[in-house]
């Protein structure tokens, strides 16, 4: 499968990896638009938000995923807060299709998001 993501999760193309467990990897983003920014994606292949089923295994997908960033937030430092996004789809800014997480932090955010 052609897919950035799983390339840098078999890691056939580096990444700057923060955190990887047995379910998730986190790297950070080649274009940061934060101080803090990180990428939290299951090893798995999950298009995108959209693809997931709402099976127990998925739910516990999604689950595993909001704890790791919460983790790792812990561990950068954030707690003066940070914002987590998950683009889905053309609408939703979605570029690369393999489910992930953006972790934004270290800056105060505006809202609304463009
Ligand atoms: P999306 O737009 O799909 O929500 O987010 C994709 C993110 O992946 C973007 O923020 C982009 O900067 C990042 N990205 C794209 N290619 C690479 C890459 O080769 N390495 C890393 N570390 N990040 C990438
Ligand atoms: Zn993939």
């Amino acid at each position: 499968m052609d897919c950035l993501f799983c390339k840098i999760v078999s890691g056939e193309i580096p990444a700057r990896k923060v955190f990887e467990d047995e379910v998730a990897i986190a790297f950070h983003d080649i274009h940061p638009q934060a101080p803090v920014h990180l990428l939290i994606l299951p090893r798995k292949h999950v298009a995108s938000l959209a693809q997931l089923a709402s099976t127990e295994e998925d739910r516990n997908l999604l689950g595993h995923l909001l704890d790791a960033v919460k983790r790792i937030a812990d561990e950068q430092h954030l707690g003066h807060g940070y914002r987590t996004v998950i683009n889905t789809g053309a609408d939703g800014g979605q570029t690369v299709d393999h489910l992930h997480l953006h972790l934004l932090g270290g800056r105060a955010m505006g809202w609304p998001p463009g």
